[in-house]
């Protein structure tokens, strides 16, 4: 077991303050760590991780789906299990008062368990479904599995409280799995937990668009990175340097082409009417997360939540994800996030992700039509094959990377951060083999995260962005 940092009180300098900084953060301080620094251009100790304050970070956001389904994965189930419990504790300690951010009271609560419902159009259960059944039988929670169509599973549900998660939609045809055990959290507020819980144990932060932001690498000779400096000129001394921009690592960190690429998720915000019986209707207590043929490619792809506290209902589309190519001071073209913030704004999302949303909402949640709406592109960091990529450069001393969310990370804000401590000490861990430095395979095609198949990203500039028949306008009726 080596140790790739000298000693504990070396300089570690992160830059990114979302899920994968603040998680790789909060653990190396628990592990004894003295000298870390977090580095964001966004100022979030003010806009609090909120989108309509000018942060668009993929954590910066109302609410993330937390689900226990992985499918055939076993490793990343015992990892969401991990997460789940620890969520869990988060929310005591909030109770408890042990760990409380400011503005939070003791009524404060990061996890939702108002379970995570599973629909799909077929009769038939698909494979993923299949494997997570089995791999829920072999942790011992086949009970936490409500099949729809068997009615002794409806009744285990209802007995448990989630009678009202069963069939929120009223279809025809119920085909689906609800998971007793999922829900959701609150996005925003969780990353203001994290990051008030790292400063408790001593973290630095340094934020704002100037003080924060990342200019370039402090370098001795091409391969050694000794720290970084920021856009006011500052340098920031490291023996180790870990890269955690989510969507902006990979133009960052150049190295990561073909391994990493940058991609937009569509969202969709409607704002219920105060005092509105729509508000009753979608409180969290009477209607679960739920996600309709998710893996079923471009027509499929929808997921959505319960209301937040202000009546956001959020509906997001990643059937089709999108990409913003452009060519860089290096000559190679690389997709990067366009969003309302950024210096050219984007308002709208794609047609596809707009007509596929309000097919949906047309059919299975009309009363959300006469809401007032707003989009957001949101950008995953996609790995070819959906893993983490957690990892040093290759043939470059002092640079990590901790990204390639692949558009699951969220979850794991509790527990993600051991494992990047894991592989910074050269420990065992069941999960770094897959998060290693990698590249494609001659024989191998990239993996879809959504569709468990071949990779669906689309250039958004094969897209008309601008045509006002193309788009859904912000502000504009869905
Ligand atoms: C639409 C969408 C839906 C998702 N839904 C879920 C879900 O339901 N459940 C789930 O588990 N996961 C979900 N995910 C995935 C999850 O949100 C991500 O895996 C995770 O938030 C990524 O965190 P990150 O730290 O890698 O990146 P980000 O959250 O994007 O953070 C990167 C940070 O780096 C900063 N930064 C960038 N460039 C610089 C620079 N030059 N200088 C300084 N700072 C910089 C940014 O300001 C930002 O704060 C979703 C993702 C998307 C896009």
């Amino acid at each position: 077991m080596t140790s790739r940092i000298s000693s504990k009180s070396s300089p570690i300098v992160i830059v990114g303050a979302g899920v994968f900084g603040l998680s790789t953060a909060i653990h190396l301080a628990q592990r004894g760590y003295t000298n870390v620094k977090v580095l964001d251009k966004q100022t979030y100790h003010e806009t609090e991780y909120s989108y309509d304050k000018g942060c668009d970070a993929a954590s910066a956001d109302i609410n993330k789906i937390i689900r226990m389904a992985y499918g055939s994965q076993m490793e990343y189930q015992t990892l969401a299990l991990d997460a789940l419990s620890r969520w869990k504790e988060w929310n005591e300690e909030i109770k408890t008062g042990s760990t409380r951010p400011p503005g939070f009271t003791a009524d404060d609560a990061l996890f939702i368990n108002n379970g995570n419902l599973t629909m799909f159009s077929d009769s038939s259960l698909p494979e993923f479904e299949t494997r997570t059944m089995e791999n829920m039988a072999k942790a011992g929670l086949e009970r936490s599995q409500i099949v729809l169509t068997k009615p002794i599973d409806v009744d285990r549900a209802k007995t448990n409280g989630f009678g009202f998660a069963v069939d929120p939609f009223k279809r025809k045809d119920n085909y689906g799995i609800l998971d007793i055990q999922g829900g959701f959290v609150y996005a925003d507020k969780a990353c203001r937990f994290a990051l008030h819980k790292a400063e408790a144990l001593g973290v630095q932060f340094i934020s704002g668009p100037k003080r924060g932001l990342f200019s370039g690498f402090v370098r001795d000779g091409e391969s050694h990175i000794k720290g970084v400096r920021t856009a006011d000129g500052t340098s920031h001394s490291a023996e180790l340097t870990i890269m955690a921009c989510g969507g902006w690592t990979p133009s960052l960190v150049t190295q990561l082409d073909h391994l990493c690429e940058t991609t937009a998720g569509s969202v969709c915000i409607f704002q219920l009417p105060p005092g509105s019986a729509l508000w009753d209707r979608f409180a969290p207590e009477n209607f679960p997360t739920w996600t309709y043929d998710i893996r079923h490619g471009a027509s499929g792809g929808l997921y959505g939540f319960a209301r937040d506290t202000n009546g956001a209902v959020k509906i997001g589309y990643r059937g089709t994800k999108f990409t913003n190519p452009q060519t860089q001071a290096d000559g190679v073209s690389r997709s990067i996030p366009t969003t309302r913030w950024t210096a050219e704004s984007t308002r709208q999302m794609p047609l596809l992700a707009a007509r596929t949303i309000r097919s949906f909402v047309e059919k299975h949640m009309p009363e959300l039509l006469s809401c007032e709406t707003k989009n957001r592109l949101c950008w995953y960091t996609d790995s070819f094959d959906n893993h983490f990529v957690v990892d040093f450069v290759p043939d470059v001393d002092g640079l990590m990377v901790a990204t390639g969310g692949s558009g699951h990370g969220f979850k794991f804000l509790p527990n993600l951060g051991s494992h990047v401590v894991d592989r910074i000490e050269g420990r065992p861990s069941d999960y770094l083999h897959l998060w290693r430095w990698r590249s494609l395979g001659p024989d191998q095609r990239p993996y879809n995260s959504i569709m468990e198949g071949e990779s669906s990203a689309r250039s958004l500039k094969h897209q008309d962005l601008t045509a006002d028949d193309c788009l859904i306008k912000q502000q504009a009726r869905i």
